[in-house]
């Protein structure tokens, strides 16, 4: 250690210098009293004394020790004993003095950081302890204002079962708040790791969902998800995760953090809720068959009436029942497009020719429109054809309902790199970029004075979607208002 003895200084330039120094006081090693031989005026200011009442007195008739904790290893006359004893230096990052106000005589609270260095005489032995001192009260405060903050907001996320959860994504260090156990089916205070809350994860969903999701939040930096998770009880729960991405100044992505809520019972209620639609439309169905099945065949009795409001209310009667079937259908579909009740049945087929079987079926409700299909070279795609065939049929269905009679619908399919696109472009109303975004959610619909007077649910655009995404493709529209709407698929090519 570098010689601090002060026995060669000049006695009023050491004292000048002292004096100007930030927060220092230099004792006497002649403990118990420890004499205070010099005080800077900065230290004079932060500890609201004065130079007459302190130089000459003993450091604890100045500073007193009686609150002093015996157990606590920092107190000012055990670091003082120590730096004598070791001749080392000793800091203390972190201790309460209070300070008297010298108008109001109360204490206030205060906090401080020191170093006590020792300074040898000539013989090797202390003599002095430069006793050196920064008021930090500011950052102490602001540090437990942080954590109070914390806990609080700990303490609400608790109390409404949010759990807090942050990711590096280089290191995959992961850490989340306490909550995060038990909406994993854990007892409080388990220790679980990232892989070990990942393998709770139902598979599929890891595959189909969690993957996406992650993958396409290191892109748009937003997170979100709903999936199945296993208790460690072998129960199934259903949890919420919804969070963004940190990205550095060279725009990597840097860390993830959100939040997740268990929404087993939404969930629930959601399932009963289609169930009670599933049902619903499974009762409707039988009449409505029977219903249609009579007026068929009462349009072949009455065919040779010679009153042709017989036959033409007939066939409107038949149009509404188709109507009313579509409808019933498609609430069936909504409600057994959950995870893990859509089962696709894959078989190779060529796309083409499914959609030319779709446009045969549709050209009765197509009217005056005319249909014109511009196919590709024959297509193999492995899909569940039924399933591709409604989302055809909802994209010409569409086209017809929102586009002027007698306009034309174009169909094509096209390779693009290893997938096949089908379009379904109409000459309609078009659909304004703010509501494009929408459209493929459950249950949306424009709402527009024009769309009033069109019947429907806002179903046939989700159910697509799903359709196309179980198949790993994707589904988009191009719009324009007033001009018309371009809607497409991809799938994977066989
Ligand atoms: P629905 O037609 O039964 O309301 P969809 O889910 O099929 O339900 O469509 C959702 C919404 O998207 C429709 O309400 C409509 O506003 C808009 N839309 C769908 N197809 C077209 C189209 N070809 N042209 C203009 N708007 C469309």
């Amino acid at each position: 250690m570098a010689d601090t003895s002060t026995d060669n200084l000049n006695e009023g330039l050491f004292q000048l210098l002292f004096e100007k120094s930030p927060g220092s006081l230099l004792v006497k090693a002649d403990a118990p009293r420890f004499t205070i031989a010099a005080v800077s005026d900065a230290y004079l200011q932060i500890t609201s004394v004065q130079r007459e009442d302190v130089v000459g007195n003993g450091f604890f008739e100045v500073f007193p020790d009686t609150g002093d904790d015996p157990n606590d290893e920092n107190t000012a006359r055990k670091v003082f004993t120590k730096v004598i004893e070791t001749g080392v230096k000793i800091d203390v990052p972190v201790y309460r003095f209070d300070i008297q106000d010298t108008v109001t005589k109360k204490l206030s609270e205060h906090y401080w950081s020191c170093s006590n260095i020792p300074i040898h005489c000539s013989e090797g032995k202390v003599a002095y302890i430069l006793n050196t001192v920064v008021d930090i009260t500011g950052e102490v405060k602001a540090k437990q204002a942080a954590i109070e903050s914390e806990n609080r907001l700990l303490m609400a996320a608790d109390a409404t079962g949010i759990a807090f959860w942050v990711l590096d994504i280089k290191t995959a260090d992961f850490s989340f708040s306490p909550q995060m156990v038990t909406i994993f089916g854990h007892q409080p205070n388990a220790e679980i790791s990232l892989s070990y809350i990942r393998n709770q994860v139902h598979p599929d969903d890891m595959q189909n969902i969690v993957l996406t999701a992650y993958n396409r939040a290191l892109v748009s930096g937003q997170y979100e998800y709903e999936v199945r998770i296993f208790w460690p009880d072998e129960s199934m729960r259903w949890i919420r995760t919804k969070g963004m991405v940190l990205f550095n100044d060279k725009n990597q992505p840097e860390r993830m953090l959100g939040t997740i809520v268990d929404v087993t019972e939404s969930k629930r209620d959601e399932e009963r809720k289609n169930d009670f639609i599933a049902m619903a439309s499974h009762e409707l169905k039988t009449p409505l068959t029977s219903l249609k099945a009579y007026i068929q065949l009462l349009e072949v009795k009455l065919s040779a009436s010679p009153d042709p409001f017989v036959a033409s209310s007939l066939t409107k009667a038949l149009n509404q029942v188709n109507k009313m079937t579509t409808l019933i259908h498609g609430f069936l579909d909504l409600s057994k497009i959950e995870p893990g009740k859509l089962h696709l049945k894959k078989n190779i087929f060529d796309i083409n020719k499914l959609v030319q079987d779709v446009i045969a079926e549709n050209r009765v409700i197509a009217g005056t429109h005319s249909l014109k299909f511009t196919p590709h070279c024959e297509v193999k795609v492995n899909a569940d054809r039924e399933k591709i065939g409604q989302v055809i049929s909802n994209y010409i269905s569409n086209a017809i309902k929102y586009s002027p009679k007698g306009s034309t619908i174009a169909l094509t399919t096209e390779i693009i790199e290893n997938h096949v696109s089908v379009s379904v472009a109409d000459q309609g109303i078009g659909i304004k970029p703010k509501d494009q975004e929408k459209i493929f959610q459950r249950f949306y619909r424009v709402e527009d004075d024009d769309m009033k007077h069109i019947a429907g649910f806002g179903i046939g655009l989700y159910l697509s979607s799903e359709i196309i995404h179980r198949h790993k493709g994707q589904i988009s529209v191009q719009s324009e208002e007033g001009k018309g709407s371009v809607f497409s698929f991809t799938l994977p090519l066989a």
